[in-house]
């Protein structure tokens, strides 16, 4: 697994605007320049629960001025730069949500669901004794329960890394365990399609726990069999090495499962962006 080059979009990526990632933007933008990847969506973290990381991290005007500055220096030198957002999703702030972006306008956004405050998957040691008893399923229903909300609300282009929970609990659910278990995903997924939410192909398993990507070929073709028709491809990088980073091997997922284009939005109406044929993919 590498960096992938000559692709149109990697649409899921932290600056050191995100209390996670210590990366300037101006680092994304050259290695996109020389790996010919044509358009960035930058996503920093917007926490709503002053427990979370980025709950009040870096202001809107500060990451809106950065990802505009970047993008205009940027123009001339083949690298589209978007100014999107990752909102933390929790059915407790889903309104807090609806009224920030009411009031504060993205090219492009992700929700996406964390190991909020207070469940089961923030404390590894108390994850240990809780998992106890619990078959897979029950394992990851108070996770689904917030993802299916996400899915729902219908406030967001994409819904970020659907079973990032797989991350969560890799050390007692191993992974691919649940892409056998279809029951976990499909109202979650009838939700996407329902809502118009994209569904967001996030590589960035491939570097973690669970070795696979956040979901895997086998739930991208399920939701494409119950009408998904919208999907987007990011590599969620939160370190300059990993820009990029399994993004191919998301695209070729999304074109084998029969999709053409990503979904995405450039602020106003969503637009699409064809998945390059011919490299043997479909
Ligand atoms: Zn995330
Ligand atoms: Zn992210």
């Amino acid at each position: 697994m590498t960096q992938s080059s000559n692709l149109p979009l990697d649409s899921h990526l932290h600056t050191d605007l995100s209390p996670d990632s210590d990366v300037p933007i101006d680092v994304y933008a050259a290695q996109a320049a020389e790996r010919g990847i044509a358009e960035i969506a930058i996503t920093d973290h917007v926490d709503f629960d002053r427990r979370d990381p980025a709950y009040r991290f870096a202001s809107f005007g500060d990451r809106e001025r950065v990802a505009r500055e970047a993008a205009e220096r940027w123009a001339g030198r083949g690298v589209a730069i978007r100014f999107g957002v990752e909102l933390t999703y929790n059915r407790t702030w889903e309104d807090e949500i609806r009224a920030h972006l009411a009031h504060h306008t993205y090219d492009f956004t992700i929700g996406s669901v964390h190991d909020w405050p207070g469940s089961p998957y923030r404390d590894p040691q108390g994850l240990a004794a809780w998992v106890s008893g619990r078959s897979d399923a029950e394992i990851v229903e108070p996770y689904v329960a917030e993802i299916l909300g996400a899915a729902r609300s219908g406030l967001f282009d994409a819904l970020g890394h659907l079973d990032v929970v797989k991350k969560y609990v890799a050390r007692h659910v191993p992974a691919g365990r649940l892409g056998e278990a279809p029951e976990v995903y499909e109202a979650v997924l009838r939700a996407l399609v329902e809502s118009g939410t994209a569904l967001e192909m996030n590589t960035s398993g491939l570097r973690q726990a669970p070795g696979e990507t956040y979901p895997t070929a086998a739930v991208v073709a399920m939701f494409r069999d119950l009408g998904g028709t919208t999907v987007t491809a990011g590599s969620d990088a939160h370190r300059a090495e990993t820009f990029a980073f399994g993004l191919e091997d998301g695209y070729r997922i999304l074109a084998e499962a029969g999709f053409e284009e990503l979904a995405f939005r450039r602020g106003g109406g969503p637009v699409a962006v064809p998945i390059p044929s011919g490299r043997g993919w479909s």
